[in-house]
């Protein structure tokens, strides 16, 4: 599997604008080489090459490889459109080879830029961290922000799955984001607050509808994404973690029913809740660090799982004493709600796990 492991670049002011000169110089030489290869109805790396490979050095002032990946840019579009001729920002991403940077495990990159090559300081998540020595092939350098990014490519080798027969259950909810089937809730303290500033603040804005408003809406929904991206790899993480530290199995429900069933069980303020939690992303975050850490995850369909009692099985709509308490109407068991539903999600995993059980 793929991994994008992503290195932020910390350049001095001078360092910045070299790198700024290289992406827009990249982007020229790019557009250029897609008007060629357009106006010639050559569409492939070889012929586009043939046209304009040494005009490409010239006009441009670029080394071999900046024009081959200038043009590979140009081509990467024509696979998929060769309608229309692209013409690329000019602060669009700028692809490196691999031998045009390397990065260092003391803390900075070396890189190429028109001038030559300049080393810059970098910053790695901690994640990342043990990757970088994987890191090979091409890389994207962003420019994002008013931030230097680079976007490097890496091959993992992932461990086989770790048979196993038991399953933590996951259970996304409205309450909490994640509840475990041993009652774990993942939730950071501060979480519950912040989500609700968001949230008041986009009906707020949504409410006024003025233009600068609109745009603090706007602004505003990207600080919320970039948050929530934050708080579902915290979550991921920790689940992952646990699910391999006990040698178990990840039992999750199947999304597509998520938003359906909360449109039809809680009340409007918790449908935005819900719909404004990227659940899809964080189920998407728990698959691959799984995968990574060789740890199964199984898909259950996650109806009625919120008003099934786990004691005895019983399903009915009024199961529940209030959102967040389960009470069987039937044989009296009760639980937090979510735990409840985790619990049932685990067991639906370990059925579909092993048939035979
Ligand atoms: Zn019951």
């Amino acid at each position: 599997m793929k991994i994008v492991v992503k290195i932020k670049l910390v350049p001095s002011k001078e360092q910045a604008e070299l790198l700024l000169e290289y992406i827009k110089t990249f982007n020229a030489a790019a557009t250029e080489a897609a008007r060629v290869g357009y106006e010639n109805k050559s569409y492939s790396q070889i012929d586009i090459h043939r046209l304009c490979y040494k005009s490409l050095r010239e006009i441009f002032k670029i080394p071999s490889q900046t024009a081959v990946r200038a043009i590979g840019k140009a081509v990467r579009v024509f696979a998929g459109d060769r309608k229309k001729c692209p013409v690329f920002k000019s602060r669009g991403s700028a692809t490196y080879e691999g031998r045009n940077f390397s990065i260092k495990e003391n803390g900075t990159i070396s890189i190429s830029v028109l001038s030559g090559r300049i080393i810059i300081p970098y910053i790695i998540c901690d994640y990342f961290a043990d990757r970088i020595k994987s890191i090979k092939g091409q890389a994207d350098l962003i420019f994002r922000n008013g931030m230097f990014l680079l976007h490097c490519t890496t091959d993992f080798v992932e461990p086989k799955v770790k048979p196993f027969g038991e399953c933590i259950g996951i259970d996304l909810g409205i309450t909490n984001i994640a509840t475990d089937s041993d009652g774990l809730k993942y939730e950071g303290v501060h979480l519950e607050k912040n989500r609700k500033r968001f949230l008041l603040s986009k009906t707020t804005l949504q409410r006024r509808g003025t233009r600068s408003s609109r745009r603090m809406l706007k602004n505003n929904s990207g600080r919320q994404s970039r948050y929530q991206r934050q708080v579902n790899h915290f979550i991921s993480k920790a689940i992952v973690a646990k699910a391999k530290a006990l040698g178990l199995g990840i039992s999750i429900e199947d999304l597509t029913g998520l938003k359906a069933r909360c449109e039809k069980t809680v009340g409007r303020r918790q449908r935005s809740m819900i719909s404004n939690w990227s659940y899809s992303h964080l189920r998407k975050c728990i698959s691959y660090k799984a995968k990574m850490a060789g740890v199964g995850v199984v898909c259950v369909d996650p109806r009625n799982t919120s008003r099934t009692c786990f004691s005895c099985g019983f399903c009915k709509r009024n199961n529940r004493k209030t959102q967040s308490i389960f009470l069987c109407k039937a044989c009296g068991y009760t639980d937090n709600a979510d735990v409840n539903s985790a619990k049932n999600i685990k067991r639906l995993g370990e059925i579909v796990n092993l048939p035979h059980k």
